[in-house]
């Protein structure tokens, strides 16, 4: 009831905000205070308290002790849009190391306990399709891709190290065919509303969890085998499950809808005088495609006539996911330590943009 308040207020974008626990003892912690109402106080470490005091305001926050269970309850409703038709995005932002990787797949180190969004989600997919089976018969695939650099990788092609393209190629380079090149072009300049926003990277029909987890570990291994430090790598770039829903019902009525699922590069800011070389490069684009991301929400909230898209790869790549009937969810990550503070304040700034 109080979910569906809080949607009609924010209309189709809502921003989450996930606290991250404090590891060490002893850490100062900037969390002040976090209310039911979806507010948080931080602190200044560097200020008296009555000066340091900076109030934000989201539809929920989640404190260090929440579950994923508890994050995924707020969440069901928006993902069991997506078996309704809707097309839905939801989005990990926030620094490296605050948590981004946890809510969407779950904990380092691949524990089959405490999974995330992803996994959860379609767990919940696969039962909805369960309980509508005599009225709806749906068929869900994915797709899991990479944007690195502004380019796509496919992480489930069976050579992945091949598929290293600006993703309007990937269709031309893999099959060599310009029909097929000028489609996903057309898809691309056109708002297509069929919901196939890469129609050229890997399609998997998964049937079960255990389908999906076996195919979230290939896109892992995917990643790792094409990169030389995967921590930092796996930062540095977007990594977008895509799960596509169809159903059909009796009289042959289509429903076409798709969710994404998008674990953000790290928002961290480096210092321009201490990179150089791909490290510089690297860090440009995640800024600019970060920077672009939040344009695209901003003006979808303020309902702008003019939506850029097309200035960058993740907002061109989910454009028919974001704006008119799809709906928007973004978990603002932060770590409460207080050496991230700086951090914190512009994870919760570029949050407090959006909402
Ligand atoms: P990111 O993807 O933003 O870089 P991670 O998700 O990898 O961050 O989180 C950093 C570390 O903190 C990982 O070891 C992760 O398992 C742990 N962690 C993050 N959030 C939580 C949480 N809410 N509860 C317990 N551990 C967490
Ligand atoms: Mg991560």
């Amino acid at each position: 009831k109080l979910y569906n308040m809080v949607q009609d207020l924010k209309g189709n974008i809502r921003v989450f905000c996930r606290i991250r626990p404090v590891f060490c003892a002893g850490t100062k912690n900037v969390i002040d205070f976090i209310g039911e109402d979806g507010s948080l106080v931080i602190l200044d470490p560097l200020k008296p308290r009555k000066d340091g005091r900076k109030v934000f305001q989201f539809n929920r926050v989640f404190g260090p002790t929440a579950t994923q269970d508890d994050v995924f309850n707020e969440t069901q409703p928006l993902i069991r849009s997506v078996m309704d038709g809707y097309n839905v995005c939801i989005f990990a932002y926030g620094q490296t190391g605050s948590g981004k990787t946890y809510t969407m797949s779950g904990p380092s180190g691949g524990s089959t306990k405490d999974l995330g969004i992803n996994y959860l989600a379609l767990n919940d997919l696969f039962e909805i399709s369960n309980q509508r089976k005599d009225i709806i018969t749906y068929e869900i695939r994915v797709q899991m891709v990479e944007i690195y650099n502004e380019q796509i990788r496919d992480l489930l092609s069976e050579d992945s190290s091949t598929t290293k393209y600006p993703f309007f190629l990937i269709s031309a380079l893999q099959n060599n065919n310009l029909l097929s090149h000028l489609s996903v072009f057309k898809a691309l300049i056109c708002t297509n509303d069929d919901g196939l926003s890469l129609p050229d990277a890997t399609l998997h029909t998964v049937k079960s969890t255990s389908d999906v987890l076996n195919l979230m570990k290939y896109g892992e291994v995917n990643r790792v085998v094409c990169s030389t430090a995967i921590n930092s790598r796996s930062s540095r770039s977007h990594s977008i499950l895509t799960v596509h829903v169809h159903g059909k019902d009796a009289s042959g009525n289509l429903l076409r809808s798709c969710l994404h699922l998008v674990d953000l590069a790290g928002s961290e800011r480096v210092d321009k005088s201490e990179v150089t070389g791909d490290r510089l490069k690297e860090a440009q684009h995640i800024n600019k495609s970060l920077s672009c991301l939040g344009d695209v929400i901003t003006a979808l909230a303020q309902k702008n006539s003019h939506i850029p898209y097309r200035n960058s790869k993740l907002t061109l790549l989910l454009q028919d996911s974001l704006g008119g009937h799809a709906k928007t969810l973004m978990f603002a990550h932060v770590s409460p330590v207080e050496d991230s503070f700086g951090e914190t304040i512009s994870t919760l700034k570029f949050a407090q943009r959006v909402s």
